[in-house]
């Protein structure tokens, strides 16, 4: 295949006439092939060397080829196919459920074993892309699709997730809920799309404001929250200024519009352990609106009453 790199095919057997003559025809095939004598030698191989198939004989001195098969499958992303001859005790099933990929019969038909080969890669390449795109549909499912940040679906889950850990290991955990100041003006002075902008903008604020192990969430419509685990309300509160400083620097360019500025009032609390995850939302929001009551673009903090 021009352009592409060949494929790297492993052939593990202990006769000297079966690796030559599988090697030359590999690579007259256009495959990149690599010999080996046993099985040891095999898992010393591909721990150095990427590899995308293993062909191997099952009976060898030493560790069989079903075990080589085992040991690839639990500890590497490899087709194997093994080869057995007519005479020998080693069934179809048993390679199948050693993990083999395929199975071909000794002597070798080369034609059907090209085959074979194609039908393991195809399969893998499928499997590949099937991963692929489930990890791209789980990311999908936890992002906010207009700031890139996590949803609020996935904020729920991590808020249960950290409550649970701090109940048990009795660690702080804050939370912090941030709104835009009078963003329905900027709406209806510029437009939604306009805001929309103003809301991404907002994401790569927040975003780039946390530390390694705060995670933030577009909460609802203009309000965002952040999780900051490990972290008492007082250390939030400290946080919470990079914030204020990249809005501070950001000038807002509506189109059609001077620029603006743009403020957000914080509410920050501590979870108290055993509480419920609504109690703790709820006291963040209650502390959001403190700083809206007491003038805007300010931070805030509330303490659970008679939590120790
Ligand atoms: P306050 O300082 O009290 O928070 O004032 P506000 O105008 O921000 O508050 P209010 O709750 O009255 O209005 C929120 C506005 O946010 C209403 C809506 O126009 C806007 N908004 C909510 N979600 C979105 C969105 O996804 N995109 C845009 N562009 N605007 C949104
Ligand atoms: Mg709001
Ligand atoms: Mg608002």
């Amino acid at each position: 295949m021009k352009g592409t790199q060949p494929h790297r095919i492993l052939v593990v057997d202990d006769d000297k006439a079966i690796r030559d003559s599988m090697s030359e025809f590999l690579q007259l095939s256009g495959y990149e092939p690599s010999m080996a004598t046993s099985a040891e030698e095999a898992l010393t191989f591909i721990q150095q060397q990427a590899t995308d198939i293993i062909i191997t004989d099952i009976m060898m001195d030493g560790m069989s080829g079903l075990e080589l098969t085992r040991r690839v499958n639990q500890d590497h992303d490899i087709g194997v196919i093994v080869m057995t001859g007519y005479s020998d005790d080693y069934s179809y099933e048993e390679a199948i459920s050693s993990g083999a990929s395929d199975f071909v019969f000794k002597p070798i038909r080369f034609e059907e074993l090209v085959l074979r080969i194609r039908r393991v890669l195809r399969e893998r390449q499928l499997a590949r892309e099937r991963k692929e795109m489930l990890a791209k549909l789980e990311t999908l499912a936890i992002t906010d699709g207009l700031t890139r940040l996590y949803n609020s679906r996935y904020f729920y889950n991590q808020l249960k997730i950290e409550t649970d850990r701090s109940s048990r290991y009795d660690h702080p955990l804050a939370l912090m809920l941030l709104d835009i100041d009078f963003f329905k003006r900027y709406n209806d002075a510029y437009g939604h799309l306009e805001g929309d902008k103003v809301l991404i903008k907002i994401g790569k604020i927040i975003q780039s404001s946390l530390r390694k192990m705060d995670s933030a969430y577009r909460y609802g419509g203009e309000e965002f929250t952040i999780i900051l685990p490990e972290t008492s309300a007082e250390e939030a509160v400290s946080v919470a200024p990079r914030i204020q400083v990249g809005l501070k620097k950001t000038r807002f360019r509506p189109a059609g519009g001077k620029p603006v500025r743009i403020t957000m009032s914080i509410g920050v609390t501590e979870y108290c352990p055993g509480e419920s995850i609504s109690t703790f939302v709820q006291r963040a929001d209650r502390a959001m609106y403190v700083s809206k009551n007491n003038g805007r673009n300010r931070i805030s903090s509330l303490f659970a009453k008679n939590c120790s």
